[in-house]
């Protein structure tokens, strides 16, 4: 998509946190998504106001409307000035507690995205849309560049570099993808990669070669038990030992980090803790398979809550078998970058938040303006909570205390 060119879009499908979602966000478009039937309703030439913070289209306004969302964004625009102020602040609460607030990226020309929104480094570089777009597969040269190319602009910040995570939604077009019934339970990620791992060694030996020239760190998503963790060291021994006999330039320990975004993979936290070098939470993939939602489906979009008791469950033993293990506990799915659940995610115990950097500001806001012990107390109270509608009330009546003016924008 020409970013100069498109205002903002709507479909008829998907949901928050289908990827179509999360890349308009990437690339800062509006965008309303699940509408079910908007492209019947709307015809060329039509007046429309796209609200893409609560995902509304509003075909032809009256006057009253036009006017009021003229205001609204004008507002938004002077809030988002607000925030830039905070930009070289660091996100550290009232108390000193520091939190690392870092960027999603798809493509290796948002690699200083980040900075110039007030973060620091690369939480999570979906490197899937290397792959996408094309009918042949990415060369390890290619693989190397834009890792290198990354890596060299985050210095001395981390980048975590995810292996391929094709499949579910993200389709490539090669004959190795076959059309699935359930795609989303599928041979998707670390599946693929296992399956086809002449695939899966060309990225790694670009992955180990890129983190010459910088902090780069290697995460693997869709994890689903420690067989596949013992497969993927025995890969990276093997690649490892032919770079070493090939005699090239390689990095010997790049930390190994795993996605926590299958509930078995949560529920099994405290021994995948024993085997790799950290965590990242994936939520939008957590949420999907806990609460059997399809995050593609407009349909059942509405049930699709971060807040759900069973969620906050998985995601309190991940922080507790994270912290017994004394391994760095991060978070990179859209939970991560929505300000109404930075302090709880604070309080529960994530050091590093990794999200759309347009959201980094947002966050950086509610950290600043929070003491640990709050947030600790707030988790325990939105955890007594038996459903996700009381557990959102909570949490909203805290921000809406505490932050009166974020709130209106949200
Ligand atoms: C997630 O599942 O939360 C995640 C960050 O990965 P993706 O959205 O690419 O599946
Ligand atoms: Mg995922």
């Amino acid at each position: 998509m020409r970013k100069d060119k498109i205002l903002g879009f709507a479909t008829d499908a998907g949901s928050r946190t289908s990827h179509t979602a999360i890349l308009a966000r990437s690339l800062g478009i509006p965008a309303a998504v699940g509408l079910e039937n908007i492209t019947a309703s709307v015809k060329t030439g039509d007046v429309v106001i796209l609200d893409g913070i609560h995902g509304v289209v509003i075909i032809d306004p009256d006057e009253e409307t036009f006017l009021d969302y003229l205001k609204k964004q004008r507002k938004y625009k002077y809030f988002e000035q607000e925030l830039e102020k905070l930009k070289t602040l660091p996100a550290t609460t009232l108390d000193g507690h520091i939190v690392q607030l870092e960027g999603n990226i798809e493509l290796p020309e948002e690699a200083t995205s980040t900075v110039e929104h007030g973060g620091t480094g690369i939480g999570l570089y979906r490197t899937e849309f290397l792959f996408l777009n094309r009918q042949s597969f990415p060369t390890e040269e290619e693989h190397y560049n834009a890792y290198r190319h990354v890596a060299e602009r985050s210095a001395p910040h981390e980048v975590v570099v995810r292996t391929l995570d094709v499949g579910g939604d993200k389709i490539g077009s090669f004959s190795e993808f076959e059309k699935e019934a359930n795609p989303a339970l599928g041979l998707r990620a670390i599946r693929f990669c296992l399956q086809k791992s002449d695939v899966f060694r060309v990225q790694l030996r670009g992955i180990l070669r890129a983190a010459v020239h910088g902090n780069i760190k290697m995460l693997i998503p869709m994890i689903s038990g420690l067989t596949e963790i013992y497969e993927t060291k025995k890969l990276l021994e093997e690649v490892k030992a032919e770079l070493r006999s090939e005699g090239k330039a390689f990095h010997e320990s790049v930390p190994l980090g795993v996605m926590i975004e299958i509930p078995s993979a949560a529920l099994i936290a405290d021994l995948l803790a024993k085997e790799v070098d950290f965590f990242s939470v994936g939520t939008n993939d957590l949420i999907q398979y806990t609460l059997a939602i399809d995050r593609q489906n407009e349909h059942v979009a509405y049930m699709y809550e971060p807040l759900d008791p069973a969620v906050l469950r998985l995601l309190k033993y991940v922080a507790s078998a994270a912290e017994a293990a004394n391994i760095p506990l991060a978070m990179c799915g859209e939970m991560a970058g929505d300000p109404l659940y930075a302090a709880i995610l604070l309080g529960m115990g994530f050091q590093r938040l990794s999200m759309n950097v347009a959201s980094i500001p947002w966050v950086k806001k509610v950290v600043r303006s929070v003491r640990m012990q709050d947030a600790v107390e707030l988790v325990s109270l939105v955890m007594q909570q038996p459903t996700a509608t009381a557990a959102r009330k909570t949490a909203e009546s805290f921000m809406e205390e505490r932050f009166p003016d974020l709130v209106a924008e949200l």
